[in-house]
């Protein structure tokens, strides 16, 4: 296997990958909360988790990818306090709390597909593991974790002696203030929810019967009980955004190692945020962008994608039409590089093509050394970059390489000069009757014609062969 590096948040180190069984890694990710549409914050997370498990399968990884579906709803804030944020959504849009996970699960992963992003193995729905949950409770009830107190079960903070070690959080300062709740059932601050009973919200359209009484979970015990479910009580890596280490992570590392008695994760992995240039995009305040307000403005997904591999999933981003016209464009650019090896190479041949060449063996290392420290992005996009550059490398041995690349950056380097869409019968008959206004000389038609293709996104490009369509 080739070597790969990760930087744990737990201990906040750079640390060797090894996995828990040789040949095999388990990832968690953590999953939407599907009350709205994924803004493309978020879809920064599930991109640059895609770019880690392709890195693994490419280094010869089995992956066992899961992922949460967090369809019952939560409260607007991160600890039990604020609005259940499937229910003001319903209430907003007309619509039942079923419905809208519904809606809103069908519309996450659509986006991931037009983003490359591979489908995890699972995707498990909260709704659908409410008997785990309640047998972690139970189990950390009986390993007595728990109080109940004005009718909900709560996690005992106090009796993990290293809550909270991955955020660094200081017990003391707490003690005095910074997460300090207005819930006076809580007999700790530091505490959470496992269990609701006495929600706030007495039209609570999803409830299940439990042995504490009827109610709903706290949020971050799905992710304890699918995770284990689905990966065994201790996992390789989990990953998430960066907002989630001091609550959402920092809880559900309590909840499992109180449970499971162990250390419970291997290695932690978060991504920083995706900020417009006003500050935070925030998916509860609305006025976020989504992967289809991008769509509507006349960019293809994958310069979304492009535009978040120039960037290191540890730093944080700044978004911007300038920034996204500019990945278009460089992504354009490489596309058309490689549609020109592919005409200069004709047939691809059946047996394919070894690629043996020295300089494309070590193109192909530095890629490889890029994304195996701490999957560096944009250093393996600026060796795809030398590659397609190379001239004294030959077009099939050059394509080979950068298809081999693709396979972790996948901007549909193959595809390239093969756009669906040329191929349309509308747009083939304009492209016709340009050819028929050029030959009788109607210069100002077949402008005309050429603006029309061009408002449809095409550009024709004249050549030996005759004209062609390009996408513009
Ligand atoms: P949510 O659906 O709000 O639970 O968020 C889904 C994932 O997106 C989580 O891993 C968050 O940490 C992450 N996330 C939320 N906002 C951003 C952002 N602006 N940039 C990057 N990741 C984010
Ligand atoms: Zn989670």
């Amino acid at each position: 296997m080739k070597p790969l590096s990760l930087y744990n948040s737990d201990g906040r180190e750079m640390q060797k990958f090894v996995p828990l069984e040789e040949g095999q890694a388990g990832l968690y990710c953590c999953g939407p909360t599907v009350y709205n549409y994924a803004h493309i914050g978020n879809l920064r997370a599930y991109t640059h988790w895609d770019i880690l498990r392709r890195t693994l399968e490419r280094f010869g990884y089995n992956v066992n990818h899961v992922m949460n579906i967090t369809d019952v709803g939560h409260l607007s804030d991160d600890g039990d306090e604020g609005e259940d944020k499937m229910i003001s959504a319903a209430r907003e849009k007309g619509m039942s709390v079923w419905d809208i996970a519904e809606f809103f699960t069908k519309a996450f992963f659509e986006d991931i597909d037009r983003l490359n992003i591979r489908r995890p193995k699972t995707s498990c729905k909260a709704t659908e593991h409410i008997q785990e949950m309640i047998a972690l409770v139970k189990r950390l009830e009986e390993r007595g974790f728990t109080y109940e107190s004005g009718g909900n079960v709560y996690f005992d903070s106090t009796k993990l002696p290293d809550y909270g070690r991955m955020a660094l959080l200081d017990r003391q300062e707490l003690n005095h203030g910074a997460r300090v709740g207005i819930d006076e059932n809580k007999h700790h601050p530091l505490d959470f929810v496992l269990w609701f009973t006495k929600g706030k919200f007495e039209n609570q359209a999803m409830k299940w019967d439990s042995p504490w009484g009827t109610g709903y979970p706290g949020w971050h015990l799905e992710c304890s009980a699918m995770s284990s479910k689905y990966l065994g009580e201790q996992i390789d890596i989990h990953a998430g955004g960066i907002d989630h280490i001091p609550v959402h992570h920092t809880n559900e590392i309590a909840q499992s190692e109180g449970a499971f008695g162990h250390k419970w994760v291997n290695c932690w992995v978060h991504n920083e945020f995706l900020l417009m240039k006003d500050g935070k995009m925030s998916k509860s305040k609305g006025g976020f962008l989504t992967l289809q307000s991008l769509i509507d403005d006349g960019y293809d997904p994958l310069d979304y994608r492009y535009f978040l591999l120039g960037g290191h999933y540890r730093s944080q981003l700044v978004f911007s039409t300038e920034s996204l016209d500019g990945a278009r464009s460089a992504r354009r650019s490489l596309e058309g590089r490689v549609a020109n090896l592919k005409r200069e190479m004709g047939e691809w041949p059946a047996e394919g093509v070894h690629v043996e060449h020295p300089q494309v063996m070590a193109r192909l290392k530095a890629f490889d050394e890029a994304l195996g420290e701490d999957l560096n992005t944009p250093r393996a996009l600026a060796e795809a970059w030398g590659l397609v550059k190379d001239d004294s490398v030959p077009a099939p041995q050059r394509l080979a390489g950068l298809y081999a690349m693709d396979e972790v950056l996948a901007l549909n380097l193959s595809q390239s000069g093969e756009e669906e869409g040329a191929e349309d019968p509308q747009l083939l008959n304009l492209l016709h009757q340009r050819q028929e206004a050029r030959a009788q000389k109607d210069w100002a038609a077949a402008d005309a014609i050429r603006d029309e293709l061009a408002e449809h996104g095409w550009k024709v490009v004249d050549s030996a062969e005759g004209p062609r369509l390009e996408k513009l």
